[in-house]
């Protein structure tokens, strides 16, 4: 008698594409200002387009410098009544918003995905809860700000500008006009060029929960209306996130002024891995540090520090690892790695790429389809990598991981500060005491210990040196938009 045995089965995922089909989008958007969508000034509007496809999606404004003028003179109007509300009525309109955004969060994730080109499963599971926790967490500061600051009197600043990339679209909005509302100020928005649809969605959320007109507005368009955002008279305040050098710019701009500035910007952080760790965790950590959201994250482990004894093992797992990512259409709910934004940052990732092979490190892409449309870019692994290599310097904003290697803690620690940067580090390792000792000697605003891009609205996040300055999240979010009195 002979017994079959199977030997090997080959396990494959079925497609399991989201349906686009219950969104409500529009053809064209205008700037919502004053309450209600109104074209622009000068009548230009763009297309956004998905960058998985290269379809457009819908029409966008572009706001000008008159759109900037009217957009400022509607939010001082608006600031008055909004700042003298009760703390608690203000609060409940945070809530709305919050609840509206949990009631939308199927339509925002779908939007945000083609809009983004990130994974669904990330804008449903975090982009588009995170939105919503932050409203809601500032929602319950409204009433309790001064005890959020520790000082007995406070006030709002007035009008302030906020400017956010194109990364987290949703979330950085939230994040940025969640602390501004609940301290009495009024908001403008600048979304991203290339992302500006949920923001649009979320100003129909502010209608829908009859937000006083004025108080926020959203003012899409590109860097020239960024920039006249931050020089516009009348402006008490600008929030930005985004890159170093429009960062600087942006600063200069600034300087000798009364309009307050905090400023979170790029960074290439550290993600150490010592020999104690957990190692098969670890390998989770490294994935989801630097291939999350296709590396396109302020603060991506984007420097992959491996204690020499355990580099060969790290690296065997992280690469067979890397092997079964899953690179493809950001509406299938098994993708892991979706398009890259923008033809432009696409164009960056392969110019600082090719730089890395140009100097020598030896460079390991995974082997995946490509999908024939859109902009791309497969995982990504350096090794023999120098700390003076561009790619262990300078902030790729893509799916690709520099290694390098350390023997003891104090070289680790030495190699993880040696950047103009300080955004964010983790820290793997089994001994307690050596994660705080190492914490506390990281020149970073964040430091996870055995997980990584973990983000929460209670926790304050920001950075050191050329990563900005400020806080946002928490109560140390409250700071940067309040006066306090005495
Ligand atoms: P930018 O800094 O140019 O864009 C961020 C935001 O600022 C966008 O809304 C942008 O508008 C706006 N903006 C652009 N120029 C000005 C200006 N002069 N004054 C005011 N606002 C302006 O980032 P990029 O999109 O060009 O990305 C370039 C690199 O920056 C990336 O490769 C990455 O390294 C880094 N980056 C870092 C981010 C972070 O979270 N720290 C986020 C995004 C990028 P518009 O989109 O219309 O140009």
């Amino acid at each position: 008698m002979t017994i079959e045995t199977r030997t090997s089965i080959v396990w494959d995922y079925a497609p399991a594409p989201e349906s686009a089909d219950h969104i409500r989008l529009k053809d064209r958007y205008g700037l919502f200002v004053d309450g209600e969508f109104r074209d622009p000034r000068d009548g230009r509007y763009v297309s956004t387009i998905n960058p998985a496809t290269e379809e457009p999606i819908a029409e966008v404004a572009d706001g000008g410098p008159d759109d900037v003028t009217a957009a400022v003179e509607s939010a001082r109007a608006a600031y008055p009544k909004w700042a003298a509300l009760k703390d608690l009525e203000r609060a409940k309109y945070l809530f709305r918003i919050a609840r509206l955004i949990q009631e939308r969060s199927r339509e925002l994730a779908v939007v945000e995905t083609m809009d983004g080109g990130k994974p669904l499963r990330e804008s449903r599971d975090v982009d588009i809860p995170l939105a919503a926790a932050h409203f809601f967490h500032y929602a319950g500061w409204s009433d309790k700000l001064r005890y959020g600051v520790n000082a007995p009197e406070v006030e709002p600043l007035g009008v302030v500008g906020q400017i956010v990339p194109w990364n987290f679209p949703l979330l950085m909005a939230a994040w940025k006009l969640a602390p501004a509302l609940a301290c009495g100020n009024v908001a403008i928005l600048k979304p991203a060029e290339t992302t500006p649809l949920t923001a649009l969605l979320l100003a129909e959320i502010c209608q829908e929960a009859e937000l006083p007109p004025g108080v926020v507005t959203i003012l899409p368009g590109d860097g020239s209306t960024g920039a006249a955002l931050v020089r516009a008279p009348g402006i008490d305040k600008v929030a930005f996130t985004g890159s170093t050098a429009v960062g600087r710019d942006i600063q200069a701009a600034l300087a000798g002024t009364n309009t307050r500035l905090t400023l979170e910007l790029g960074g290439k952080s550290a993600n150490i891995v010592f020999e104690d760790a957990a190692l098969d965790q670890a390998v989770e950590g490294i994935v989801n540090g630097i291939f999350f959201n296709q590396g396109h994250v302020c603060c991506a482990g984007s420097r992959l520090l491996i204690q020499e004894s355990v580099r060969d093992e790290v690296i065997a797992k992280l690469w067979q690892r890397m092997g079964r990512l899953r690179l493809g259409d950001p509406m299938d709910k098994n993708t892991d790695v979706g398009a890259i934004n923008s033809a432009e940052q696409l164009e960056r990732i392969e110019t600082l790429v090719a730089a890395g092979e140009d100097e020598g490190a030896t460079r390991r892409t995974v082997s995946c389809d490509i999908p024939e449309r859109g902009y791309w870019f497969a995982p990504t692994l350096f090794t023999d990598v120098s700390p003076a290599h561009r790619i262990a310097v300078d902030e790729i904003f893509g799916p690709v991981v520099s290694v390098l290697t350390f023997r003891t803690q104090a070289e680790a620690i030495e190699k993880a500060n040696n950047s103009r940067y300080g955004l964010a580090a983790g820290i793997w390792t089994d001994k307690g005491s050596k994660a705080f000792e190492v914490a506390s000697a990281l020149k970073a605003g964040v430091v996870w210990q055995n997980t990584y891009n973990h983000f929460d609205p209670t926790a304050a996040f920001g950075g050191y040196k050329e990563s900005g300055f400020g806080r946002e999240g928490g109560p140390a979010g409250l700071r940067p938009y309040l006066k306090i009195v005495r």
